[in-house]
């Protein structure tokens, strides 16, 4: 699918209001309330939204609870599983479609939102498959041969999700697959600068035939329906991703039921170059570690540790692909890189390009707003190096979520294993080296919950994501999500 070349449209965006979905019902809020959500290429509004809040939770709740215990619950994995397979056929015929709207909401360049379609179909399917291959065990107890005991996974009930906006495509298919398998259901709440995508998915799972109230979405603001999901006492689950503040809200706002929680929160990743290292394909590794998505990605390698020998030329190779990117509209098929998804936070990453230029970085490319007059509307920022940044300076500890790199020299691996670990944060690291000894041994010693050795942000739906610290707990992808989906029941049959 392309947008309509004579108007630049979206068949989802036909100026009409949206709704949000509840049971089999596509609604306005409760309260009647709306909010816009625009292009933040072009500051044009794309959609006016219903802004939901603790009474649309309410209800939704109720949909999502009336579906687990009715039709959803009644069905045999293998017919949930038929619907999956219906389902991510649907969302593969709609990839064009869904992908322009992710970069129509939150900026991202078509090619990126397209590119992921193989990944994220493929993580349908793959969940599809686990449906049926979710499995209790029998246990031999030290007790005589009359007593069988077992346990018996069940599904934890109603799910909350909430989920951030640097991509909505992907969490929507990380937040509905494993529910779908494992049975449960699900109200979840896009993030307010990038709704839209999450409403067009949902709108395909019923016409796959995923029955009314298995998804429910409401749409909002974090201290409304956010809020309001995070404490409902008729939430069994909340899954969320976002940031390290609003992970902590939700940790004492779900203590009122002692609801379960799995938390993918922000990071501070460390990309880590020895001298051995193929630099070829390091350093551009190194630079779209940080610059891909314009740095609006969790994973981002944004303390790139390189040896002292390579120091320089690696930081020349860096800016370089930085001042290659082509920075533009996401509609334009040529960028590389888009904007960033709100004017608050292109005010956030300029705040922290001007602390670095207090704290002594020395500033090697970018560190500017585009003004030009294609960009000017927009949140473009240059994807920017700063060199000599020591680890005390902000860039280097708190998480920028823009196109940002702090490039920082070491000697030995002792001192970068304690280095790249004096951080809150533990999701991703990435090291290039040629030594095998030296990959493995590392790689057991950084706290983080992936390692990419000679590769980055490489992800596959047979392996689990998710953090360490404060990166949060619980993994998506992988068989290890189905778990924090499923409750395991220890049954006990005294039979004689
Ligand atoms: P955010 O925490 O501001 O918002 C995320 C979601 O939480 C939004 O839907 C928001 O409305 C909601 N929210 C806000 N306050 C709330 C509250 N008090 N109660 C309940 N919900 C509330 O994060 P963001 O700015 O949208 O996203 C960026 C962050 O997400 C970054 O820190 C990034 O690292 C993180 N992230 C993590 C992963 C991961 O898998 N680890 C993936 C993507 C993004």
């Amino acid at each position: 699918m392309n947008l309509d070349p004579a108007t630049d449209r979206h068949p989802f965006l036909d100026g009409l209001p949206k709704r949000m979905l509840i049971g089999d019902r596509w609604v306005a809020a409760a309260s009647g309330k709306t909010f816009e959500t625009r292009n933040p290429a072009t500051g044009e509004v794309l959609a006016s939204v219903p802004e939901g809040d603790a009474e649309d939770v309410d209800r939704a709740v109720a949909a999502a609870r009336a579906a687990f215990e009715g039709p959803w619950r009644r069905l045999k994995p293998d017919e949930r599983q038929a619907l999956m397979f219906r389902f991510a056929d649907l969302v593969d015929a709609h990839w064009d479609e869904l992908a322009w709207l992710d970069t129509l909401d939150m900026g991202a360049p078509i090619r990126h939102t397209r590119g992921s379609r193989r990944h994220l179909v493929g993580l349908m399917r793959w969940f599809a498959g686990q449906a049926t291959a979710i499995y209790g065990q029998t246990a031999d107890t030290s007790m005589n041969g009359s007593m069988f005991a077992a346990t018996l996974k069940e599904p934890v009930g109603v799910v909350g999700s909430i989920i951030p906006w640097n991509g909505p495509l992907w969490a929507m298919v990380f937040k509905t697959a494993p529910v779908l398998a494992t049975g449960c259901t699900l109200v979840l709440k896009p993030a307010e600068d990038a709704p839209l995508t999450p409403l067009r998915f949902a709108e395909l799972a019923l016409e796959a035939g995923i029955p009314p109230g298995v998804i429910n979405i409401v749409t909002g603001f974090g201290h409304g329906a956010g809020a309001a999901i995070a404490a409902h006492p008729g939430i069994d689950k909340v899954s969320f991703t976002g940031s390290v503040a609003t992970g902590q809200a939700i940790v004492r706002a779900s203590a009122g039921n002692l609801k379960r929680l799995s938390l993918e929160l922000g990071g501070k990743s460390p990309h880590i170059l020895f001298d051995d290292a193929d630099l070829e394909r390091a350093a551009p590794a190194a630079a779209m570690g940080v610059f891909a998505n314009a740095g609006q990605i969790c994973t981002a390698g944004t303390r790139v540790f390189v040896q002292r020998g390579i120091y320089d030329r690696v930081v020349e190779a860096m800016a370089k692909v930085g001042d290659g990117l082509r920075v533009g509209a996401g509609t334009d098929p040529d960028s590389d890189i888009g904007p960033l998804v709100s004017p608050r936070q292109l005010d956030r990453v300029l705040g922290y390009v001007g602390s670095a230029h207090e704290d002594g970085a020395r500033l090697v490319t970018g560190g500017t707003r585009f003004t030009d007059a294609a960009r000017a509307a927009g949140n473009f920022v240059s994807p920017t190096v700063f060199a000599d940044v020591s680890d005390p300076m902000r860039i280097a500890r708190e998480e920028i979520f823009g196109p940002v790199a702090s490039v920082m020299p070491f000697d030995t691996l002792d001192e970068v294993v304690q280095r790249a670990n004096d951080s809150p944060f533990g999701l991703g690291a990435g090291v290039w080296t040629r030594d095998v000894g030296r990959a493995h041994a590392i790689a057991r010693r950084l706290q983080s919950g992936s390692v990419w050795v000679n590769c980055y942000n490489q992800m596959d739906p047979s392996m689990p994501f998710g953090g360490v610290k404060m990166s949060g707990y619980g993994r998506e992808s992988g068989p290890q999500q189905l778990d924090e989906y499923l409750h395991v029941k220890g049954l006990w049959i005294q039979h004689d």
